[in-house]
């Protein structure tokens, strides 16, 4: 299999970097697949400035049905190269095939909506006291850089890329330096599918080295950033010194609530895969479980039975659920959470333990008797780690739900109406599902509360993150 290894610079895939390239390894086998170029601080300087250089002459004059074109036209392309890309995700972050081709078409699907959505994305007529006419517009930034992590890569990438695109603006894409493949694979597609030269850029390389030369490059108006809440507030910190404008998709803890009167067995089957799908990786993981204390027991034997049958294997076989861990390092870091088990209050259910094969794999653990004061009930994880607890009352259960920093996904399993629409509202989450555990949808806002994040991504709304408001006056 052929690996896109060079930076994707002004149009040109050629892009190497005085500095050391990056190894991408496979998890699976932690053999190194490639080296991937680095891009140092003029590295970023070139690319910001030859992005500038399209926006101004080319790609924010493009009438928005042109734009539109050429967004079916990338979206056709990522189709076309649907099983390549595929297999490019799952041999590099380890990531099942099965899951990784779900992914792929989600975001050729992100292109397509934006291509639609550009024409549907109006201004306001306001009747202004002074009569006159006055109108308002909504206009490209400029230069926006997207900084994306490597647990969705793909996905995530498009989210950013296809509604900046889309409005006007021209991009620089910085993937983390564990998942550079795919990111690198669309700057080359899109310029193919007639994307204009410098409108997409691929940076591939290490965030600590140019993160701040791209963050805080003049010509950067807008950083639009999904990652750890620690990168983010550092990226905001130093976003605030020029008021850039941020756009934060930040970590999770997130909630699964299940009340009695739910369908029992569909929570408990469906809910180990809210934690477990991608290893655990995931911003939107239900790691935090509060059960109704009269179906705890039951709850909980149905989970444990149901987390038992998932299927850990080689990603590249199409019947795997959970393939490895991203990387030794963040199985370590994983098992330091588990560590802080301690009998005889904490119990794991079920796995926890390294399955006897090559590759970070990790069997994903089921822990009873956390306290609200634990840490691994309190951190984000980002592993496959659960903690189940029971709760007597739904005023304690929601305070404590809510004592969270982070708040971006819930579920609430309940077949009571009303009661769904109240908690609903109090969870402090910016996505809540209800009877179910599916938080994103191509159509519809994506984002947290609190030190989730700032902004949305997904949706009409994403658009409005990718504009400048601007307000016409045109007098009697
Ligand atoms: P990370 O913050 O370490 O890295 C994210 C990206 O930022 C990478 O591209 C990395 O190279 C870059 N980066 C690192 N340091 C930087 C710096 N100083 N300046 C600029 N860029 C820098 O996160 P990760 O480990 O790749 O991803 C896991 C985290 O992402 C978790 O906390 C997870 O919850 C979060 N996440 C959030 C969402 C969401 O939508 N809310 C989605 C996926 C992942």
């Amino acid at each position: 299999m052929q690996f896109p290894t060079k930076l994707f610079i002004n149009g040109n895939s050629s892009g190497t970097s005085d500095r050391k390239p990056i190894p991408v390894i496979n998890p699976a086998t932690e053999e190194a697949l490639c080296e991937v170029a680095s891009a140092s601080e003029r590295d970023v300087d070139t690319a910001v400035t030859g992005a500038q250089k399209t926006f101004e002459n080319i790609w924010r004059d493009y009438a928005p049905g042109k734009r539109a074109d050429v967004l079916f036209a990338i979206a056709k392309a990522l189709r076309e190269h649907a099983e390549e890309l595929s297999q490019l995700e799952s041999l590099s972050i380890g990531k099942p095939i099965s899951d990784a081709r779900d992914e792929i078409a989600m975001g050729a699907r992100t292109f397509e909506y934006y291509a639609g959505a550009i024409s549907k994305f109006y201004g306001q007529t306001i009747p202004v006291s002074r009569g006159g006419f006055d109108f308002t517009l909504r206009q490209p930034m400029g230069v926006v850089v997207a900084i994306v992590p490597w647990n969705f890569p793909f996905p995530i990438a498009t989210w950013k890329v296809a509604p900046a695109l889309a409005a006007g603006n021209c991009v620089i894409l910085k993937p983390a330096s564990q998942s550079p493949l795919t990111a690198l694979r669309l700057g080359e597609l899109a310029a193919q599918a007639g994307l204009p030269d410098g409108a997409l850029q691929v940076l591939s390389g290490s965030g600590q080295q140019m993160g701040d030369a791209l963050v805080k490059h003049p010509l950067v108006r807008k950083i639009s950033f999904t990652g750890s809440t620690s990168v983010g507030s550092h990226i905001m910190q130093l976003a605030g010194r020029d008021i850039k404008r941020v756009s934060l998709e930040l970590g999770g803890k997130s909630p699964n609530i299940v009340f009695a009167d739910a369908d029992l067995e569909k929570a408990a089957t469906s809910s180990p895969m809210s934690v477990f799908a991608n290893t655990g990786q995931d911003c939107c993981a239900r790691s935090r479980m509060f059960v109704e204390r009269t179906v705890y027991e039951k709850f909980v034997e149905i989970f444990v039975q149901s987390t038992r049958k998932i299927i850990v294997d080689d990603p590249a076989k199409p019947e795997t659920q959970i393939g490895p861990m991203v990387s030794g390092q963040q199985r370590e870091v994983v098992e330091g959470f588990l560590q802080t088990a301690k009998t005889p209050r904490h119990k794991i259910l079920c796995g926890g333990d390294r399955p006897s094969r090559k590759g970070y794999y990790l069997n994903p653990a089921v822990l009873l008797g956390c306290e609200t004061t634990d840490r691994v009930w309190q951190e984000e994880v980002f592993g496959p780690v659960v903690c189940i607890r029971p709760f007597d009352n739904e005023e304690t259960m929601l305070s404590e739900v809510n004592a969270s920093p982070y708040g971006l996904s819930a579920s609430i399993w309940t077949n009571d109406l009303k009661r769904a629409l109240r908690v609903s509202k109090r969870v402090e989450s910016g996505v809540v599902s209800v009877n179910c555990h599916n938080s994103v949808h191509v159509e519809a806002p994506f984002g947290g509360f609190k030190q989730s994040g700032l902004g949305r991504d997904l949706g009409m709304a994403a658009l409005e993150g990718y504009t400048e408001l601007k307000n016409i006056y045109i007098a009697e």
